[in-house]
């Protein structure tokens, strides 16, 4: 359909899972595409060849989202590599779930520092391109967790909430230099992050979800395509719920 011809896309984290599905989405409706990963080298480049399938310029960085330093490197890449920068798409993300009484410091910070920090370290960053522009989309990926809580995900549900009020005072910020920021809350969507659950637990989600089907990465690609295509060019600062109702 083209909804992002023209446009420069930056997603992190886009190896696996939600990522890959949004990288390839990106590719098909025209976006030259710039994803990161940082250890699933052979799925990144799998991944990179199937977005240039699709007639797409694509880049495959190794790029720690939780590095101050390795971020301002990727977004001087992107704008070496296509002179502009039009969506950043903070995806990266991951879990160390546990109960608070058990969990560890370490187990604390690796989520905070992966999944919150990293969307300050890209943001920053990305926001001088797009403040040169006039225009930028950011979207950030938070989760169902972040606006309701869940049990044995204190760090994560810290860090997905966090990233909510970020991208609310984000939108604010910079919403006179015609920069959107805005973030989306899947709900339980089958990716390696959500393998670890048996099928007895699958189950329980299914019933309580409405819609009674899990999400796939499509589900969240399709809203991030709204969030960086021109069809959304009057919402900011809002958070898309993609959950079939969970905990709705
Ligand atoms: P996933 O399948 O585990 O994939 C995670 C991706 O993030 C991989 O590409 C991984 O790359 C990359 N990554 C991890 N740490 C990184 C870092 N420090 N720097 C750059 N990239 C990094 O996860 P997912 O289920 O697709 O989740 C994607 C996002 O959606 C996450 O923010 C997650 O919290 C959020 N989310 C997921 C669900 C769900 O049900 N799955 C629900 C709500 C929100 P490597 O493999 O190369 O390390």
């Amino acid at each position: 359909m083209g909804l992002l011809r023209g446009k420069t896309a930056l997603i992190t984290g886009g190896s696996r899972g939600i990522g890959e599905a949004i990288v390839l989405k990106y590719a098909s409706e025209g976006a030259d595409v710039v994803f990161t990963y940082v250890s699933s080298e052979e799925k990144a480049l799998a991944v990179k060849s199937a977005a240039e399938s699709l007639g797409v310029r694509v880049l495959a960085i190794r790029s720690d989202a939780a590095d101050y330093g390795q971020a301002e490197s990727l977004v001087n890449e992107v704008i070496s590599a296509f002179g502009k920068l039009d969506i950043l798409i903070n995806n990266a993300g991951i879990t160390r779930d546990t109960l608070m009484l058990r969990m560890s410091e370490e187990q604390w910070d690796e989520v905070i520092h992966t999944n919150l920090k990293s969307v300050f370290n890209l943001t920053k960053h990305a926001l001088k391109p797009m403040m040169k522009q006039k225009a930028g989309s950011i979207i950030n990926m938070s989760s169902v967790v972040g606006v309701f809580g869940n049990a044995g995900q204190a760090n994560y549900a810290a860090s997905k909430a966090g990233i909510i009020g970020f991208s609310k005072s984000i939108a604010k910020e910079v919403g006179s230099r015609n920069i959107r920021c805005n973030a989306i809350a899947p709900g339980f969507i089958e990716t390696d992050m959500t393998h670890i659950l048996t099928e007895e637990q699958k189950k329980a989600y299914i019933d309580s979800i409405p819609l009674k089907r899990l999400g796939t990465g499509d589900d969240v690609a399709n809203a991030c395509v709204f969030l960086g295509s021109d069809m959304s060019t009057y919402v900011t600062g809002q958070v898309l719920s993609v959950c079939g109702a969970l905990n709705t």
